[in-house]
């Protein structure tokens, strides 16, 4: 035993100790895949020496062959995992191994429900990494040199995972990282070789690095132990080199796992080897399902970047737009520099050639998946939905195909599930139709029965409900689909086009002269509240309406600007009304002015409720209503 010295007793982090806890309470189903996760960083430690080292070879003093090694005692009760790269200083295994650093950490716990089998799933987002050594073992020692630190520079961190870690510095005479686990006395079995060999294979196949095992060999005669020879057991290629067709989903998936930090399996993936004037493979994945900090700004996003199959950097922003920050992968150029920096990637044109082709790969394999796979589609679309909306704003350029892939709420779909696609929709479209109708607002159960719907449930005709915080802002973006325009509803002058007979238009014309006396009345009792006052041909049930002008912002623009602090120019309302109703045909009728200005503001603030907006003076409102009641009731 070396000597120790600067000891010290530090406690974990809240986050780590929630994590700890959760981890060793709900994923005792699937123990093994602690070895996979201490791999997975082993290997990445590898790839952050391998790189630092193009610029500091010395840092690959005293052993350039990079591997990890596992091995294991059996009377120890003890596992082992060694590698040879950039290892952590003193400072670095305080916070790596006692901090999670992950932006939101805090909220995402507080997500957590107590409940196991909801919870196991959560952390499956999250990610266990290191910690998941505490599944196996009740004590877990890691000695650890960093690539260019003196021997005695080592650092030895220890911990029984209950709140509480030791750090002391000691001699190491390699770089890079070793770990013990002290299995629990119920997981001995993993102090074997077949076991260890078989999880490697299952989960590590992949590892670009050859992972070794120590060979089952007989003592020499004379010999109590016989020496220990490694064997690799891994195929240890990098699997994206390798051809499409040689490569199992399994090992896809194992790969996803190790890139992406996630449990659970991909949803689909693209794999592709460009060659011509720009050279690069690219494997590409969607999760399956979304990751707490989707909406986070400084959440992580972007590709893993390697150039010549050296790894250079994670995170590498510059190779896909941000509505398609939940893409995982990898992407191995042959163009690029190795001492590449994130400043030149965004500047690089050669960057932008290739982001555009990777844009077109994933949007392709969500077009393939949607046609393909629908159901599995739904669950994306719910994972995923609001983020592509993201996309018609950002990226112009593929606006007609990320239009492709929305879904939408319709009167013709499934109870507020946004299932519909653009391409559905007009599949099944009127005779005739030539737009594509939708309506904005805030929930489904108000959008549903709103009284502009009233004309196209008549008619049979389909329109979108749209109730996404961001769809008013989205649709400021799409004009149209496949040469179809659309159409807001709620907005201006409706125009049904072909789909109202001449027969209809005739009829419609000469109802609105003959109430021209009507309007103007309403005109002078409405006065400044609306912008102008005419005869509805989208009502059959409600008698009146609010129209928003064709320039107009819509409501749900309005209120998130105006959450935001900005100030909204005022737009007047159109107030359409419905001669045929009984209410409409009285105010028609009415002889008093006062009645007659009483009802037709009643009847304003009335469309205006059901338009899902607030009153200006609701107990305006309230008295003139209480007045017609009292009447009434005389
Ligand atoms: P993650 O890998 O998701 O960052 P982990 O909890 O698995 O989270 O690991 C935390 C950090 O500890 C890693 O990011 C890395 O900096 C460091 N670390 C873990 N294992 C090793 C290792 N074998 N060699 C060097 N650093 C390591």
């Amino acid at each position: 035993m070396s000597v120790e010295t600067q000891k010290e007793t530090l406690g974990f982090q809240t986050e780590v100790k929630q994590l700890l806890h959760l981890m060793i309470h709900s994923l005792y189903s699937n123990k093994e895949i602690f070895l996979r996760e201490l791999i997975s960083n082993a290997s990445d430690a590898v790839d952050k020496l391998r790189f630092e080292a193009l610029s500091k070879p010395e840092l690959l003093e005293g052993g350039a062959e990079l591997k990890i090694r596992v091995s294991f005692d059996k009377d120890a009760k003890t596992v082992t995992l060694e590698d040879n790269g950039i290892g952590m200083s003193r400072e670095e295994a305080i916070t790596h191994l006692g901090t999670i650093a992950k932006s939101g950490t805090a909220d995402f716990m507080k997500h957590l429900s107590g409940d196991q089998k909801k919870d196991s799933h959560l952390i499956g987002q999250f990610g266990v990494g290191f910690y998941s050594a505490f599944i196996v073992a009740d004590k877990v020692d890691v000695f650890s040199r960093r690539a260019g630190d003196a021997a005695s520079e080592g650092v030895h961190w220890s911990s029984k995972g209950e709140g509480e870690f030791e750090v002391a510095t000691v001699e190491k005479a390699e770089r890079g990282t070793r770990i013990v686990l002290h299995l629990k006395a119920a997981e001995d079995e993993f102090a074997d070789g077949w076991r260890l060999r078989n999880i490697i294979k299952k989960y590590s196949d992949h590892i670009a690095l050859p992972i070794e095992l120590p060979k089952e060999v007989a003592a020499a005669e004379g010999e109590e132990q016989p020496a220990v020879e490694w064997e690799t057991v891994n195929r240890a290629s990098a699997l994206w080199t390798r051809p499409r067709t040689e490569v199992k989903d399994e090992e896809y998936q194992e790969f996803y796992k190790h890139i992406a930090h996630d449990f659970e399996n991909p949803l689909s993936w693209t794999h592709n080897k460009v060659e011509g004037k720009l050279e690069y493979t690219s494997l590409l994945y969607v999760p399956t399902r979304a990751p707490f900090d989707l909406y986070q700004r400084e959440a992580p996003k972007g590709l893993k970047l390697y150039v010549q199959r050296v790894f250079v950097m994670d995170q590498a922003e510059s190779f896909l737009p941000l509505y398609l920050r939940f893409i995982k992968g990898v992407v191995d150029s042959n163009d690029l520099s190795l001492n590449v920096s994130r400043e030149i990637l965004q500047k690089d044109p050669i960057i932008d050639s290739m982001k555009s082709a990777l844009t077109k790969r994933v949007l392709d394999m969500l077009e393939k998946l949607a046609k393909n796979e629908p159901e599995q589609y739904k669950g994306f679309w719910k994972n995923f939905g609001q983020v592509m909306k993201e996309g018609p704003a950002e990226d112009f350029a593929n606006k007609e195909k990320i239009a492709g892939l929305l879904r939408f709420a319709s009167t013709h779909g499934d109870e507020g599930e946004q299932v519909v696609g653009l391409a559905d929709y007009l599949a099944r479209a009127k005779d005739g139709q030539d737009k594509i109708y939708y309506l904005t607002g805030e929930t489904y159960a108000q959008v549903k029965n709103s009284p502009h719907l009233e004309v196209f449930r008549k008619k049979g005709i389909e329109v979108l409900l749209l109730t996404d915080r961001i769809d008013e802002w989205l649709m400021s973006y799409l004009s149209d689909f496949d040469g179809k325009t659309f159409v807001d509803v709620a907005r201006g002058d409706l125009d049904l086009g072909n789909l109202d007979s001449e027969e209809d238009k005739k009829a419609a014309e000469e109802v609105a002269k003959s109430k021209e006396g009507l309007v103007e009345r309403l005109k002078t009792a409405l006065g400044d509240s609306v912008a102008e006052v005419r005869v509805s041909h989208r009502l059959t049930d409600s008698p009146a309406i609010l129209a928003i002008g064709e320039q107009d912002l819509g409501l749900q623009m309005r209120q998130i600007l105006e959450a935001s602090g900005q100030k909204v120019p005022d737009s007047k309302p159109i107030f359409e009304f419905n001669p045929a109703h009984p209410l409409i045909e009285k105010l028609d009728a009415e002889q008093s002015d006062e009645r007659f200005g009483d009802l037709s503001h009643i009847l304003f603030d009335q469309a205006a409720l059901a338009a899902g907006d607030s009153l200006k003076d609701p107990a305006a409102y309230v008295r003139r209503l209480n007045k017609l009641l009292v009447e009434l009731s005389v």
